[in-house]
């Protein structure tokens, strides 16, 4: 059986592997990312490093079924992908197409937030599921939706954006959102909407807490305190629960998934955010969408996005 490799390209590294046709990683290494000249050497350097790391174990092109590779940007199913920023503005053209010439073998592009979901489902906290949401809880709220084995992708690309769900309606804790809106899940729900919340709550505040002389308050501050039990910080994870468990239910009631994978840096805090949200969600959510769902934590870490890149070249189909 052919091997399949997976590329996660993002702005500081790109992450590869190359894989078994079944999905495990055989050997995997990493690249600096040149963002230079609008990201021109990033193909070139891929396909250098590749072609290196072939030869090295004695394999062929002829040995590779396909390539998927994750990037940080919208990507059209043809695999044009749009500019990233945090490329350099890399992008704007058809990269699968181009790289797939270079490399002389198939090249299947995604966006990073679906391979990751992918990857999660493939081998992962969702494994066995076609019914799948991944929540990736980083700087911003990332999102990937998986309904019948297929990535929801929508009328534009946006599908599964789940960060940029609606979804608060308290006052106080409306914020401004990079998207231009207000009220966004990750305004809140992300590490740096969790800090935003306790700062707020922080002013309103009167109860002793140890949050007040945390320098700087981070995140994962915020959870180290909950677990000892400060009432402020308990708080700051009640509502972060909350909110969340309220944009899970609006994706239950719409395609219910059998498994929610949550995942990025925030969930490192572990078990205290799969039972908050857990707490809410089964309450608050029509128990038609929610009998026997299942919330996990993301199981694969930084290797989602090759092995659900190679996901891509997995199921690739001449
Ligand atoms: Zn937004």
């Amino acid at each position: 059986m052919k091997k399949i490799i997976g590329i996660d390209l993002g702005g500081t590294t790109a992450k590869l592997a190359i894989l078994s046709y079944e999905g495990q990683i055989e050997t995997k290494w990493e690249v600096p990312t040149s963002t230079e000249d609008n990201g021109a050497y990033i193909l070139p350097n891929l396909q250098a490093s590749i072609e290196a790391k072939l030869a090295e174990l004695q394999l062929t092109k002829a040995d590779i079924h396909a390539i998927g590779m994750g990037v940080p940007a919208p990507v059209k199913p043809n695999g044009e992908m749009s500019m990233a920023a945090n490329l350099g503005g890399f992008g704007g053209f058809n990269v699968a197409e181009s790289f797939s010439t270079m490399m002389e073998l198939p090249v299947i592009l995604d966006n990073d937030a679906n391979i990751a979901a992918l990857g999660e489902m493939w081998q992962g906290g969702a494994k066995g599921a076609q019914n799948v949401v991944m929540i990736t809880l980083g700087t911003g709220v990332g999102g990937g939706v998986i309904a019948d084995g297929g990535i929801i992708r929508g009328f534009s690309g946006a599908g599964g954006e789940i960060g940029h769900m609606p979804v608060v309606c308290e006052e106080a804790y409306t914020f401004a959102c990079g998207c231009g809106k207000k009220g966004c899940l990750e305004t809140v729900s992300s590490a740096t909407g969790i800090v935003r919340v306790a700062k707020q709550m922080l002013t309103t505040h009167s109860a002793p807490t140890t949050l007040a002389d945390v320098q700087p308050l981070t995140a994962k501050a915020v959870f180290d305190a909950a677990k000892n039990h400060d009432v402020l910080a308990l708080q700051v994870v009640d509502y972060f629960a909350q909110t969340l468990a309220k944009a899970m239910g609006t994706l239950s009631a719409v395609t219910n998934p059998e498994v929610f994978v949550i995942g990025g840096g925030v969930s490192k805090a572990g078990a205290i955010i799969i039972d908050t949200v857990a707490k809410y969600y089964y309450e608050s959510v029509f128990a038609a969408a929610t009998n026997g769902v299942k919330i996990e934590l993301a199981t694969l870490g930084n290797d989602a996005g090759v092995i659900g890149a190679a996901y891509h070249a997995h199921t690739y189909q001449a």
